[in-house]
């Protein structure tokens, strides 16, 4: 039987957990060892995830490039107003979908790294093409722009190590371009088209990093799992209010049970 018996035979990965690692291992130890419950909830809707989804809708029952249907799925979710409608009509000005072989949008892809150590990547591309000779993974986003070039990512470089399969398959070269939904940001960052040499140090680092999860999992005793004690980091950490190593302690924000009726 393995050492680190807190961790699972064969780790899964995913963008979110590798990014967890990568700001604080005790973060991540909160989250996806021990699946903690989240002390600090940012409190706010996720924007991010209602645009995905709007986009979902909109290529799964019809094109982005036809106004009639976007209004219809727009005002079905409550978004006809406000900054959604002109992020939707800026990406259909740069939308393949008609002239792409193949497209889907939220494509859920998984890949098993079978080598030591042994672990399952798995992702949500935002959407997916098949243009002139190129397999694109496009990553839409509503937040403001965190990178210059897109290879520098390591979600990025998940998304292209999790899709290289299946370029390869089909005799396509690789890229993973993101799409910036917001206007203000007209500049977008430079796309990451990776060879064979590139995707196998995408490789190599995802390997070095679940094997130091694994030394981290065999010495959860021992402190394992340190918290940075970053204030940059800790201040937007869900956990900060509980965490012993947190540089931004305060109270935590439980969700609280509804009142009870007293009529
Ligand atoms: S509060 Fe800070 S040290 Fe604690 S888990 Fe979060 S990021 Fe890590
Ligand atoms: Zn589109």
């Amino acid at each position: 039987m393995s050492k680190d018996r807190v961790l699972p035979e064969i780790l899964g990965i995913s963008a979110t957990s590798l990014s967890a690692w990568s700001r604080c291992p005790r973060l991540y130890l909160n989250s996806y060892v021990l699946g903690t419950p989240r002390s600090d909830s940012s409190g706010s809707p996720d924007f991010g995830t209602f645009v995905h989804a709007l986009m979902h809708q909109i290529h799964t029952t019809g094109s982005c490039h036809d106004s009639e249907h976007v209004r219809d799925v727009l005002e079905g979710y409550g978004a006809d107003t406000g900054v959604v409608p002109s992020m939707i009509e800026r990406h259909a000005e740069r939308c393949p979908s008609e002239n792409a072989l193949m497209g889907r949008h939220e494509h859920q892809l998984a890949r098993f790294y079978p080598g030591a150590p042994r672990f399952i990547a798995s992702g949500r591309l935002d959407a997916i093409w098949r243009l002139d000779g190129v397999l694109e993974v496009r990553d839409y986003k509503t937040g403001g722009k965190a990178t210059e070039r897109v290879a520098d990512d390591e979600r990025a470089r998940l998304q292209a190590w999790l899709a290289a399969p299946i370029a390869s398959r089909l005799n396509l070269s690789l890229r993973v371009r993101y799409e910036h939904l917001a206007a203000e940001i007209d500049d977008e960052p430079d796309v990451f088209e990776p060879g064979p040499e590139e995707l196998e140090e995408i490789q190599e680092e995802l390997c070095a990093t679940v094997a130091a999860i694994r030394v981290a999992g065999q010495a959860i005793s021992t402190g394992g799992f340190p918290g940075v004690a970053d204030a940059a980091i800790c201040q937007r950490c869900d956990y900060r209010s509980i965490c012993p190593d947190s540089a931004t302690p305060g109270v935590p924000t439980w969700p609280e049970p509804p009142e009870e009726d007293s009529t």
